[in-house]
């Protein structure tokens, strides 16, 4: 094994063991929390050693990005699952259909619309999960709290789209845990399942909080390039 392959070993089981001890803790089986690998600004190596590694679950918040990444190494890797965990324009809607087996970030008609024509268009079928802005902060992607009943009947309504989960980003200034406890509060009362939350500093906090996937980025590759 090479040096980086034995050191990208090393931190996925590090990670892959706290994720499985706060599944314990809050009585949960680790199989139910999925770990996302986060390739985002990661240098080829890194990834090509991530797969080495074993992990086949990868996030990416650009679509042009995702591409470039993993076009060719879908062919090699058939069993690869990607997420899209970043906001979406409606002109890249074609491109993330084609690519992605899961887009945690719709939020917007507009975007549901243009998911909608490209999954009749090509005939696959993304899992879909809506972005909450948790934190109501105007900079942020994502329907509101109070937005997202209204929201998900019209995706169903409007646009024949299921969702299967939601996701969310909190706030950096404040406790991810209240966050994570009202997206896991909001899916019980609109009847989803799935929940993406929880990144390198607070993963483990989201397990405990009911999450069904983390999205890992620095704590698994290491630190990004800028
Ligand atoms: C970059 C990113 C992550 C990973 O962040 P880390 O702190 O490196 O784990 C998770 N979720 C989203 C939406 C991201 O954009």
């Amino acid at each position: 094994m090479s040096d980086l392959v034995s050191q990208i070993t090393a931190r996925r089981s590090d990670i892959l063991a706290r994720l499985a001890k706060a599944a314990q803790d809050a009585g949960r089986s680790a199989s139910e929390c999925q770990l996302v690998a986060v390739s985002k600004r990661q240098p080829d190596a890194r990834i090509e050693a991530m797969l080495e590694a074993g992990q086949r679950v990868f996030g990416e918040n650009r679509v042009q990005e995702a591409q470039d990444h993993w076009l060719a190494r879908r062919e090699r890797y058939p069993d690869l699952e990607l997420r899209l965990i970043g906001p979406l324009q409606s002109n890249k809607a074609a491109d993330a259909v084609a690519l992605f087996d899961v887009i945690e970030t719709i939020d917007r008609d507009k975007i549901a619309g243009a998911i909608a024509r490209e999954i009749r268009r090509q005939d696959r079928h993304p899992q879909l999960y809506v972005q909450v802005n948790t934190g109501e902060e105007a900079q942020k992607a994502g329907v509101t709290p109070l937005e997202l009943p209204a929201f998900l009947s019209r995706l169903r309504e409007v646009h024949g789209l299921s969702v299967h989960g939601l996701m969310c980003i909190p706030p950096v200034d404040e406790p991810a845990g209240l966050h994570f406890a009202l997206l896991a509060k909001l899916a019980r009362e609109v009847g989803v399942t799935s929940l993406s939350m929880g990144m390198s500093s607070d993963f483990e906090i989201a397990i405990g909080l009911g999450a069904s996937s983390v999205r890992v980025g620095s704590a698994l590759f290491g630190e990004r390039q800028s």
